[in-house]
């Protein structure tokens, strides 16, 4: 038992300060292993849904897994909550439990004879449930000695759990605009580049569209500042709901935003940037503001550019857009 604990520690330290998925992965499959469980799954508490959404599972052979938005109302764990606060296992078995009762369900969901609740503590509250599952009886007796190595694991690996929603929040911090929710400029470049690459070993075409409020000083004036954060942030939702689920929209800066077309040629672009964007922008009422227009460079990559000469080339054709009286679309 207490090799196991170490042996756990390790992959789960060797998989580094991010907490990777596969450190968690490989701990919760070392651990069903070790105690010859069917079934290992790691539970997070889901706070929207009032119940514990799966995270990760580890399947014996010929054990079918459970479906991914495999669910447990937090309810079915009630009659053992404060237990699971102080930090206790909870054995729920076929042997023991009425059919009528609420946590029967858990042998039910994953066709168990048996099954081990270790609880995921953070804070004085319960973050998540290890659930170790077993197709027959096991000689319960005996576990209470093997319980605390147990809950020891649970805690690294919900320790390791944590490290890695931390280290996802992390990320989307560092790659999204806090005030729309947009990429940012820094994640824009990086996903560009990546197009960039991809487009010379395999000559798909792509565009971008480049895009700037106009007279977007006039409404900060007339409106103040927080009515033109809501424009800035309203119109971001519009891009958002606009483009396809493969184009890439971002915040590039103040109130100018981009977006990458992958797959898209100049004309696709063009009728995107004219119907999906300028003249859904143009129809809107914008809270608090009326109406907005945008400005919109559009190009098409074209073999040897670089990142800043596309960049460039829809810059010049959004500035050639506002010189040309605003409100309109022109092609680079
Ligand atoms: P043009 O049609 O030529 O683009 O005119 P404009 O007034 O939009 O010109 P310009 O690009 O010079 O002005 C942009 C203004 O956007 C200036 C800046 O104060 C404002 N701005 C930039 N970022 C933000 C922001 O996050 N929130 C708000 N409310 N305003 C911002
Ligand atoms: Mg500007
Ligand atoms: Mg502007």
């Amino acid at each position: 038992m207490e090799g196991q604990v170490r042996e756990i520690s390790l992959i789960l330290l060797n998989c580094g300060m991010g907490g990777n998925g596969d450190g968690i992965t490989n701990a919760i499959a070392r651990l069903g292993e070790n105690m010859a469980a069917s079934r290992c799954s790691l539970l997070d508490y889901n706070d929207e849904n009032r119940g514990f959404d799966l995270f990760q599972q580890w399947c014996a052979p010929g054990t079918a897994p459970l479906e991914a938005d495999f669910h447990i109302p937090a309810v079915v764990v009630a009659p053992y909550h404060t237990r699971l606060l102080r930090g206790e296992a909870v054995i729920v078995s076929r042997d023991r439990t009425d059919r009528d009762n609420i946590e029967y369900s858990l042998l039910e969901a994953g066709g168990a004879h048996s099954v081990l609740c270790l609880p995921i503590l953070r804070d004085g509250s319960l973050e998540g449930v290890l659930i170790l599952s077993f197709p027959t009886s096991q000689p319960e007796l005996q576990w209470p000695a093997e319980i605390r190595p147990l809950q020891v694991t649970a805690d690294l690996i919900g320790a390791a759990l944590a490290r890695k929603r931390l280290a996802g929040e992390l990320e989307h911090q560092a790659s999204h605009d806090v005030l729309t929710g947009l990429n940012n400029r820094r994640k824009f470049e990086e996903l560009l580049l990546q197009e960039i690459e991809r487009t010379s070993r395999y000559q798909r075409p792509f565009a971008v569209i480049m895009f700037d409020i106009d007279h977007f000083k006039r409404i900060n004036d007339r409106h103040g500042h927080d009515i033109g954060d809501a424009v800035l942030n309203e119109l971001a939702t519009i891009v958002g709901e606009q483009v396809r689920d493969s184009d890439i929209p971002a915040r590039w800066g103040g109130e100018e935003f981009i977006v990458l077309l992958p797959e898209t040629g100049t004309e696709g672009a063009r009728q995107a940037a004219e119907g999906r964007l300028r003249r859904r922008i143009a129809e809107t009422l914008f809270t608090g503001a009326g109406r907005v227009t945008i400005s919109l460079g559009v190009t098409q990559y074209q073999s040897g550019d670089t990142l800043d000469s596309l960049v460039k080339r829809a810059d010049e054709a959004l500035y050639r857009a506002k010189e040309e009286g605003r409100d309109r679309v022109v092609v680079g």
